[in-house]
């Protein structure tokens, strides 16, 4: 009997800009247990070329361009994934954005332009992807967000992201239960501790949060890219049939500490 986990799936994988991207630890995850995948990246050619790198290698034969801010981007890149992969058994939400100064400055200083910018990108895309996605995607299909602990504790430096996470699992909520009704789709975020990537470079002091989980976590360090990758796989595989609306996350316990 096979113990590939995705034999036959198919899905979309939003947010891989290289290879220390979450999305790319879960992609690989997907990739290894037989999974077809189809990727996004940012309309430039920079980005088209980093994320070619890393997909056409393990056959992947949608690699389009797609800004979240864009619903005809968004449009256009289901359309496009339905005509060659057929009907999605899987999608992956794993994209933020906030400017640096709305990150680097004190959270009460965020201006409106900006704060709007990073829901915007963070926390409504994920709406976008449902809307547009969801005729394109398969009866009993999985959708997974990435999430930080930021949404329901103040962490220093995480500023206006940590609203936009509050928003984002809220959502995740609120999509769990009408798509479960409509179409027995699951929709699941995945919270993260600290992980060195393109992203996390972006909040002010996040070397500091690396050093402190260690002291901390019951575990007593950090958690891996590769640990990231693999739970992602249990929340998009047929091991969670039966998990949907949930924060699930790994980040070798920290959460559970009160002191
Ligand atoms: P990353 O920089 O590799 O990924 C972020 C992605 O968002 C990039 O691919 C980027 O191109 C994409 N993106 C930004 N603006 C976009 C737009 N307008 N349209 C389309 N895509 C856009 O960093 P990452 O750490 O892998 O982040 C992925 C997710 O994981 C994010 O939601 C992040 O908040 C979350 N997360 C990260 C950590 C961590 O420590 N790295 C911890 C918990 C959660």
């Amino acid at each position: 009997m096979s113990t590939k986990l995705m034999s036959g799936k198919k899905g979309f994988v939003f947010g891989v800009a290289n290879d220390h991207s979450l999305a790319w630890s879960i992609a690989q995850e997907l990739h290894n247990h037989g999974a077809q995948l189809a990727f996004n990246h940012l309309p430039n050619p920079k980005m088209e070329r980093r994320v070619r790198q890393l997909a056409e290698p393990i056959g992947s034969k949608v690699i389009v361009p797609c800004d979240v801010q864009d619903d005809e981007q968004v449009r256009s890149a289901f359309h496009q994934a339905r005509e060659t992969l057929g009907e999605l058994d899987f999608v992956v939400h794993s994209i933020a954005y906030a400017n640096r100064d709305a990150l680097y400055n004190p959270f009460y200083r965020t201006s409106r332009a900006d704060f709007l910018q990073a829901m915007d990108i963070s926390a409504y895309s994920l709406v976008s992807l449902c809307q547009h996605g969801l005729a394109h995607m398969a009866e009993g299909a999985s959708v997974l967000t990435l999430t930080y602990m930021g949404s329901v504790k103040m962490v220093p430096g995480y500023n206006v992201m940590g609203v936009c996470k509050a928003a984002l699992e809220s959502s995740m909520r609120y999509l769990s239960a009408e798509l479960g009704r409509e179409k027995k789709i699951r929709v699941n975020a995945l919270s993260a501790g600290p992980v060195r990537t393109l992203s996390s470079a972006g909040i002010d002091g996040f070397a500091k949060i690396l050093e402190h989980y260690p002291t901390k976590a019951p575990l007593a360090r950090n958690v891996t890219h590769e640990e990231v990758g693999r739970s992602g796989l249990y929340l998009l595989s047929d091991l969670s049939t039966g998990v949907s609306g949930e924060v699930h996350y790994v980040d070798a316990g920290y959460n559970i500490i009160g002191w």
